[in-house]
């Protein structure tokens, strides 16, 4: 069972601090038994870090149109009946995506701001002017703020495919990303960059090295990495090899949409040297 104390001690040893604004991916189930529960998880981390923003993304927004652009790994039209079930986006629409325990706890946090992208919105204590500049075009905004902050990334008992921020690298690298739809008071409104498949993502600890902080609480492991190290990290690596990062599943249909388009691009500027 593991204590506040605990909790506090592993972020600090993380280099976690009260000058440091957080993007924290947290999955309360792997972490082992709390004394007082992701309450007092909560308290712990709240009373380390001051700026804190986690993922609140609701993907019962989501709705399929009957026709879009190609290569969107989506079926149009193939959705009929579950649209009329998706949910309108409000800022009060629970998070819906796994392991969100944390983040739905902060959600209702006094005094905390949610952004307004209707799939991937995030929800944050301190850190109102980087949520705020969220908007459905421009998903990956207050990632690029909380750069700009010198914030971290911590993963908290969360795997690395959670590590949300890598999909903001293969937005900066021109990778391949999907258009998804989803309902908001105003209408259905069109979300570029939507990310591909995360299940390649722990390849990136290998080339950050020094730089990831890694630690043992109870029986989970913690990481935490400056958001600026990652992404350009990442960025640099993809850049480097277009296929970086993708997942090494045969039959992974996104991972091998991004292959197919990669290799076509190679194909297409490839001159003979004679
Ligand atoms: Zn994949």
């Amino acid at each position: 069972m593991i204590s506040y104390r605990d909790i506090a001690v592993g972020l600090e040893k993380l280099g976690l601090n009260r000058s440091t604004p957080v993007l924290a991916h947290i999955a309360a189930a792997r972490l082992g038994e709390i004394r007082g529960g992701t309450d007092t998880l909560l308290g712990a981390i709240l009373g380390t870090i001051d700026n804190l923003m986690m993922p609140s993304f609701t993907t019962a927004t989501m709705v399929v149109p009957l026709v879009g652009p190609p290569d969107n790994f989506i079926e149009y039209g193939s959705a009929s009946a579950a649209n009329l079930n998706a949910s309108i986006f409000t800022r009060d629409l629970p998070g819906d995506q796994p392991n969100n325990e944390v983040s739905e706890l902060l959600r209702k946090y006094p005094g905390v701001y949610r952004s307004a992208h209707p799939i991937l919105s995030f929800t944050g204590l301190g850190l109102d002017a980087a949520l705020a500049s969220q908007t459905p075009q421009d998903p990956y905004a207050p990632i690029r703020r909380l750069m700009e902050l010198k914030g971290w990334v911590a993963l908290l008992g969360a795997e690395p495919a959670e590590n949300f921020s890598l999909h903001y690298a293969e937005h900066l690298a021109n990778r391949k990303q999907f258009v998804r739809w989803a309902l908001t008071e105003d209408g259905i409104v069109e979300c570029p960059h939507f990310p591909g498949c995360p299940d390649g993502f722990h390849k990136i600890n290998y080339y950050l090295q020094d730089e990831l902080r890694v630690v043992t609480v109870g029986d989970s492991t913690w990481s935490a990495v400056p958001l600026d190290v990652l992404v350009n990290s990442a960025v640099a690596l993809i850049r480097d090899d277009p296929f970086a990062l993708l997942c090494n599943s045969l039959s992974c249909p996104r991972c091998n949409l991004v292959r197919k388009l990669i290799k076509n691009q190679i194909s297409q500027n490839w001159q003979p040297e004679d």
